[in-house]
């Protein structure tokens, strides 16, 4: 069985899929595991240190598709190397199944089994598979970062013979995985933390960080749906919501956005009128910049400058830390790989929920319920 992992191509993609510890623990398992050459370079992951741990390196492209097996990537490969892949073989990616039609389109006329990454359900037992909360939680750690080395203040409380300085407040919005990670990291940093998500179920969380939970009152209770995602607010929550948050934006140095729901445009929850009545330096770094942003004001892949409040809209973050972005990620691929391969042979049981929602298409069918639903 030939496992295959090729560079990456993508702008400001900087991981590769696996790391030369899961090669070393796939290839006693008996996997031929070919990679083309310098994919890990990026990640600081070197060719030699791939040999060592039994893998192969090829320089052909078009080869290392076409012999492929078992193709595993972090976004998905471009449609002519798809197109080299043979009938009946594997691809293990990022997908975004539901945005991305023509290349589902065509693994299923090519009869690949693509199974998408993004689609591992958010379940206790896939826990060890799941790497979006895996970059959701490097992407939440690094916005902290970015936002204190934006900030013309110190984070943490100083005593200084110069005298006393206050500590920097942050407020969070979204307290996902992201949101959680960048709470935890502004706390250690030495910030003041408020935090607010339309989820009830979060606050406790919240809480549990050393952080403020922001009440917004009367809001629905029923702001989640049952795989734990938010669901969008009536106008008049909205506008409730986006109410309190201005007076907690004046207040604040910096302000982590990180609020998402599932197949809709990120919420607006800073306006231009808020972003105006914040204080000259204050920084807002927004997460949902690839979503369409949650700061009216925010450009993705920029950072700007208005009204001397710092904006910035990072892309691929996780790429920014693609070492450990590529363990996290190599790591849940394998606890995948480990779920589907019986004796060194994949095996898909769709009675089973994890390969059921992560099996986009399989010998020329749609599988994903979420896709056929859609
Ligand atoms: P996400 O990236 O889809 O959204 C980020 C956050 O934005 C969410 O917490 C959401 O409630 C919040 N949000 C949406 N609209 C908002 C608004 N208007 N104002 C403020 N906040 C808003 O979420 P995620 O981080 O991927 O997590 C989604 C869910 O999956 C959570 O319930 C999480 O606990 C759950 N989860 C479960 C597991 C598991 O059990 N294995 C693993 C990971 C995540």
């Amino acid at each position: 069985m030939i496992l295959a992992i090729p560079k990456e191509l993508g702008e400001r993609e900087k991981r590769v899929a696996l790391t030369p510890e899961t090669v070393g623990k796939l290839s006693d398992k008996g996997l031929d595991i070919r990679i083309e050459t310098a994919a890990g370079m990026p990640a600081n992951y070197l060719d030699e240190t791939y040999q060592e741990a039994g893998a192969s390196i090829v320089s052909d492209r078009n080869e290392l598709f076409s012999e492929a097996d078992i193709l595993i990537s972090i976004q998905t490969p471009p449609q002519k190397d798809l197109g080299q892949m043979k009938a009946g073989s594997i691809l293990i990616c990022f997908l975004w199944a539901l945005q991305n039609e023509e290349t589902v389109n065509l693994l299923k006329e090519k009869e690949i089994t693509a199974l998408g990454m993004d689609a591992i359900p958010r379940i206790s037992r896939a826990q060890n598979m799941d790497a979006l909360s895996s970059m959701s939680s490097i992407a939440g750690y690094k916005a902290a970062l970015m936002g204190a080395n934006k900030l013309d203040r110190y984070m943490p409380m100083m005593m200084t013979a110069a005298g006393t300085i206050a500590p920097a407040k942050v407020l969070v919005l979204g307290a996902g995985v992201a949101g959680l990670q960048a709470i935890a990291t502004a706390k250690r940093l030495g910030a003041v933390v408020e935090a607010f998500d339309i989820r009830p179920t979060v606050k406790e969380q919240v809480e549990s960080l050393g952080a403020t939970f922001v009440e917004v009152p009367d809001l629905d209770e029923e702001s989640e749906t049952e795989g734990g995602y938010a669901k969008e607010l009536a106008e008049d929550e909205q506008e409730r919501q986006r109410q309190v948050i201005h007076e907690h934006a004046k207040k604040s140095d910096i302000i982590i956005t990180t609020a998402l729901i599932p197949g809709k445009p990120a919420p607006l929850l800073i306006t231009k009128e808020m972003v105006q009545d914040m204080h000259a330096g204050a920084v807002i770094v927004d997460l949902a910049a690839e979503q369409g942003g949650n700061c009216e004001l925010t450009e993705a892949g920029t950072t700007q400058s208005i009204n001397e409040v710092n904006i910035v809209g990072p892309l691929n973050i996780p790429s920014m830390l693609a070492y450990h972005a590529s363990q996290m990620y190599s790591k849940n691929m394998m606890a995948l790989l480990n779920h589907l391969l019986e004796d060194g042979e994949p095996t898909f049981d769709f009675e089973d929920e994890i390969t059921l929602n992560t099996t986009i298409t399989h010998q020329g069918e749609i599988i994903s319920p979420m896709l056929k639903n859609n």
